[in-house]
C-alpha cells in the first residue's frame, strides 16, 4: 500500500526543551495510525507539526504531494504556502472541540470551505448538510455550539474538519473532555470513516479503541518514538521497556 505520509527524522524545540528529537514514520492510505504515549512526551507538538500549525526546526514532512522540509530550522522560500497547503490536507479535532461560538453547528461547518476553497455558499451547505448527517446531527445543524453535549460538538466539530475534504484527519484526544457515556459516539465515527478509508491519526489514550481499530500504533516517549506496529504485538508483547512501563497504567 502506498504511504500518504512520510516523517523523516523531525525535531522541534521549545528554547532549550527538545520536544521532538528526530521523529521518522509512515501512514499507509485508509489506515488508521493510534499515537499513545505519556503526558509530555511530544504527541500534540508532532500533530501540530502534520497539520502545519507548528514551525518544526529540522527534518521532512510530507503528507500526498505536498513536502516541507526544514534546515537548520531556515525556512524554505515558499514556506507559508507549503504551510497553508499541509492544513488543507490535513483536518485537526482538537480535545477542546474549538468550535466557534458564534456560528450555528452549520455556519461552523461552511465557513472554511467557502473562505479558503472559495466554494459558493449553497454548494458548501449541500456538502456540509450531507456530513452533518453522517454524523449523526442531521437534526441539530441550526444549533449553536453551546445548544450541544460535549459528544455533539465533538461530532460537529468532525464534519467541520471533513468538510474541508481533507486527505487525513489529525484527532488531538478527541474524547479526553467528554463525560464518558460520550466517548463511544466520537469513537465510532472514527471506526465509521476507518472502514470507509479515511486515513486518520489519532492521539488517544482509548487503549482498547487503539487495540481493536487501528491498523498501527506509535508509542512515543520523551520526544522519541520507541516503537510502532501491528496493535496486537504492542499490547500483549511489547519489546520496549518504555512502552511497558507506560501501559502498566492501563492495564490494572
Ligand atoms: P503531549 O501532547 O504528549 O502531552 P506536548 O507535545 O504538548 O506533549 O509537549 C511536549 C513537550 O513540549 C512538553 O514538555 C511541553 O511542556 C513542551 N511544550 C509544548 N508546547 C510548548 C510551547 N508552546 N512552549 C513551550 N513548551 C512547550
Ligand atoms: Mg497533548
Amino acid at each position: 500500500m502506498k504511504q500518504l505520509i512520510t516523517v523523516e527524522n523531525l525535531h522541534k524545540s521549545y528554547g532549550a526543551h527538545a520536544a521532538l528529537k528526530g521523529v521518522s514514520l509512515a501512514v499507509e492510505h485508509s489506515q488508521l495510525t493510534a499515537l499513545i504515549g505519556p503526558s509530555g512526551c511530544g504527541k500534540s507538538t508532532l500533530l501540530r507539526c502534520l497539520n502545519g500549525l507548528e514551525q518544526f526546526d529540522e527534518g521532512r514532512i510530507c503528507i500526498g504531494t505536498i513536502t516541507l522540509e526544514m534546515h537548520e530550522g531556515k525556512l524554505p522560500a515558499d514556506h507559508s504556502t507549503k504551510l497553508r497547503n499541509l492544513r488543507e490536507q490535513a483536518g485537526m479535532v482538537f480535545q477542546s472541540f474549538n468550535l466557534f461560538p458564534h456560528l450555528t453547528v452549520l455556519e461552523n461547518a461552511t465557513l472554511a470551505p467557502v473562505v479558503v476553497k472559495k466554494q459558493s455558499k449553497p454548494a458548501a451547505e449541500k456538502i456540509a448538510r450531507e456530513l452533518l448527517k453522517k454524523v449523526g446531527l442531521g437534526e441539530r445543524m441550526d444549533y449553536y455550539p453551546s445548544q450541544l453535549s460535549g459528544g455533539q460538538q465533538q461530532r460537529a466539530a468532525i464534519a467541520r474538519a471533513l468538510a474541508m475534504e481533507p486527505q487525513v484527519m489529525l484527532y488531538d484526544e478527541p474524547t479526553s473532555a467528554l463525560d464518558p457515556t460520550l466517548v463511544g459516539e466520537v469513537l465510532g465515527i472514527m471506526r465509521q470513516l476507518d472502514d470507509e478509508g479515511m486515513t486518520q491519526v489519532v492521539v488517544t489514550h482509548e487503549m482498547r479503541f487503539a487495540r481493536e481499530v487501528a491498523d498501527q500504533v506509535i508509542v512515543l516517549s520523551a520526544g522519541e518514538i520507541v516503537e510502532a506496529g501491528d496493535p496486537e504485538v504492542i499490547f500483549t508483547a511489547p519489546s520496549d521497556e518504555r512502552t511497558r512501563e507506560f501501559l502498566k497504567g492501563f492495564l490494572q
